[in-house]
């Protein structure tokens, strides 16, 4: 079987000139040029290379953007106060907090106080609510970028056979709902799934995020399925690898991602789309 690579870094930047053209048009109809904000607790190495990332993505596409961060003793009180004024920020569409938060600050309560026209991450319940009632407004940037992955094969999801392996908030859930909305027959398989293998066997679409480097076998990989790796997994060598072993996975599969340059540029795309999304939908 000959397969086909999913070129997720050339998808992300083809949506990135089309973001930046937009937003060109919009300023010209006089509007405001959509702003993020991201907050970000703590110094983490890898958190603070996502922050910057994402400024400077928005920097490219014509957006205003600005990071806050906060040493890790910050208290929920401080970081709900700047929510709150952000919230009412008339130049700032966006509000994305960056995760994970330190222990002693409770996740949900951060993300529940964004305002839900303003929660660009799309993990706000009102919006994952609204995604599982198949009406979403602002979705989960992976899963959004996944899904827009999958509609660049061109292969018809309708009655596919669908098999998500993770079942997080961010990525693992919010796909499964995105598939099984696509009208996919949907499996979520989780650390206490049985007979994994047997679940992924049978899959026409296999998405994995496990966060273990080539956890999927290529002889789980049924002939002429599509796989899409979210998996970003360090290795001691200091090489990137994803949850699939990409080798022997391809000797199967019709499409797959690779790691890196599959989902993960499509995560900052779809943030990008999300932040123009949410700025056109305050200036109406
Ligand atoms: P997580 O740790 O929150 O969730 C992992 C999921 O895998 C859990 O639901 C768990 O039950 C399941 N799991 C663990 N061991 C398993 C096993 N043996 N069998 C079956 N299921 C098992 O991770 P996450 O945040 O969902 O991320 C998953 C991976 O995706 C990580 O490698 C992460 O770095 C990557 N990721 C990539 C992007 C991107 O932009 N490409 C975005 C988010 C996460």
């Amino acid at each position: 079987m000959t397969f086909q690579k999913i070129d997720g870094k050339k998808i992300a930047s083809e949506l990135r000139v089309n973001i930046k053209k937009q937003t060109e048009r919009r300023i010209a109809h006089g509007l405001a040029k959509p702003g993020l904000a991201v907050i970000l607790v703590g110094e983490n190495p890898a958190s603070e290379v996502y922050v910057r990332n994402k400024c400077n993505a928005c920097e490219e596409v014509g957006f205003y953007s600005l990071s806050k961060t906060f040493p890790y003793g910050v208290t929920e009180q401080e970081l709900l106060a700047l929510i709150d004024e952000l919230n009412n920020n008339s130049s700032i569409h966006g509000i994305l907090v960056q995760l994970p938060l330190p222990e002693h600050i409770n996740e949900e309560k951060i993300i529940e106080a964004i305002d839900p026209l303003k929660d660009v991450d799309g993990f706000h319940p009102y919006n994952i609510g609204r995604l599982a009632l198949r009406m979403p407004i602002l979705r989960p940037c992976t899963p959004k970028g996944i899904m827009t992955l999958l509609k660049s094969t061109g292969i018809p999801l309708e009655g596919k056979e669908a098999v998500v392996i993770g079942a997080s908030n961010i990525v693992g859930r919010p796909v499964s709902l995105e598939l099984l909305m696509a009208r996919c027959t949907v499996t979520t398989c989780h650390s206490r799934t049985v007979d994994l293998a047997a679940h992924v066997k049978r899959a026409d679409i296999i998405i994995a995020a496990v966060g273990i480097p080539g956890f999927v076998k290529g002889e789980w990989v049924k002939p002429g399925a599509v796989v899409i790796d979210v998996g970003i997994n360090r290795l001691e060598t200091g090489k990137l690898a994803g949850d699939v072993d990409y080798q022997a996975a391809t000797k199967n599969a019709s499409w797959i991602t690779p790691v890196p340059g599959g989902v993960g540029p499509m995560t900052i795309a779809s943030l990008l789309e999300n932040t123009l999304q949410a700025a056109e939908l305050q200036s109406d």
